[in-house]
């Protein structure tokens, strides 16, 4: 079946008694038991509920994992998956992670006693070689955020099974309409729901999708043990918003791909990275594991004025952090997104004061470049 029937109705078409279309809300905390020793299959919301339930079992399905879990926001899914690891484990890191991630790295997690590299991922033989004997899993976003560089998933999983380490791979930025981490060896799948899967900017949500049963069993203890999970109304909008998946991105990638072209031809755009240009350094991977290139974009201007200038006058496009909604979005990393990364680091990577980041929606492609035009004079 294809993905984007499966976006509408899960690949077993639920049937309701009633004949509802849509996935009724269950907007009960607990369930009545039939009988002593005898449950529906529902006991208690924070263990499950049919509403979550459906949304994960769509979610399972669309990235080949054996569960889905749903989570209030992605930063949660990634906060209970650390529960895997104990104090004195290693974990190696992309060095262009969601800030969110880092700061949760940085100021929690090392707290709690874990270790951490982070570093550059285009050289697998240097991301090798950092592995320890105390290592346990390696952590990626692929394409990166802000930087866009993309990461040969299926390598980096045949590095990691070959050390027994586990594969983790955010897969926000392409979602599974244009990515499947685990079917390229990946353990386990980390969504910020926020963005494209919900899609409207209205909902937060995280998900965590597990390749095997015995992950499955490990993070579902620590999912109902924690409680973070997604109530029944966030539940029920994600549910709507992924029916629609498959035609927004196919709109918002062509979106992207025509502002990113005008976008390298201004005078006073220096830069442009974007995954689904040829000159791009990682095209030929992406082509290889991806099936498209999504809608983000960042661009590097001729000087810091441009950059404040610009987000000043945008009329249409909306200065706001987040991705992957319908309205188009710029944000500005240095200052929002990436303002806990330590200065260094980001100079390093290129996140300075002339960097923004794009995340192209649904509105007339024409009228977007109409306003950049006037944004940029
Ligand atoms: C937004 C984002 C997160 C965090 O998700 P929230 O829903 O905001 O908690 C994690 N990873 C990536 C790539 C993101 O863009």
């Amino acid at each position: 079946m294809d993905i984007s029937t499966i976006c509408i109705h899960g690949s077993v078409n639920r049937k309701d008694p009633t004949g509802s279309v849509t996935v009724p809300i269950y907007q009960s905390a607990t369930f009545a038991h039939p009988g002593v020793g005898i449950s529906t299959g529902y006991d208690y919301s924070r263990v499950q509920n049919p509403t979550r339930e459906q949304l994960e079992k769509v979610i399972a399905e669309l990235e080949g994992g054996v569960d889905a879990m749903a989570f209030s926001t992605g930063m949660a899914a990634i906060t209970a998956m650390m529960e895997l690891f104990r104090i004195g484990d290693h974990i190696i890191a992309l060095n262009d992670l969601y800030g969110g991630s880092v700061r949760l790295f940085r100021t929690i997690s090392e707290k709690n006693g874990l270790t951490f590299t982070f570093t550059d991922m285009a050289d697998l033989a240097s991301v090798e070689a950092l592995i320890k004997p105390e290592t346990k899993a390696i952590f990626i976003e692929t394409p990166s955020n802000p930087m866009m560089q993309v990461t040969d998933i299926a390598a980096l999983a045949n590095i990691a099974h070959s050390h027994n380490l586990l594969l983790i791979v955010d897969n926000t930025f392409l979602t599974p309409y244009y990515q499947n981490p685990i079917t390229l060896g990946a353990d386990i799948i980390i969504h910020s729901g926020t963005k494209y899967l919900s899609g409207h900017n209205d909902t937060l949500a995280g998900f965590l999708i597990a390749r095997t049963e015995e992950l499955a069993d490990r993070l579902r203890a620590i999912y109902k043990t924690i409680g973070a999970c997604l109530s029944p109304f966030d539940s029920w909008l994600m549910i709507r918003g992924i029916k629609t998946l498959a035609v927004r991105m196919d709109r918002q990638q062509a979106n992207a791909i025509a502002l990113a072209k005008w976008l390298s031809k201004h005078p006073k755009v220096k830069k442009v990275y974007y995954t689904g240009m040829p000159e791009h350094p990682d095209y030929a991977i992406s082509v290889k594991q991806s099936r498209g290139f999504g809608a983000m974009i960042s661009f590097e201007v001729d000087s810091e004025e441009t950059a404040v200038n610009l987000l000043e006058r945008m009329k249409l496009v909306l200065y706001a952090e987040s991705l992957g909604g319908v309205e188009t979005l710029i944000t500005y990393p240095m200052l929002q997104t990436h303002a806990d990364v330590p200065i260094e680091e980001r100079e390093t990577l290129g996140i300075n004061e002339k960097l923004l980041r794009l995340s192209v929606g649904l509105e007339n492609v024409d009228d977007l470049i109409e306003d950049f035009k006037q944004a940029l004079k």
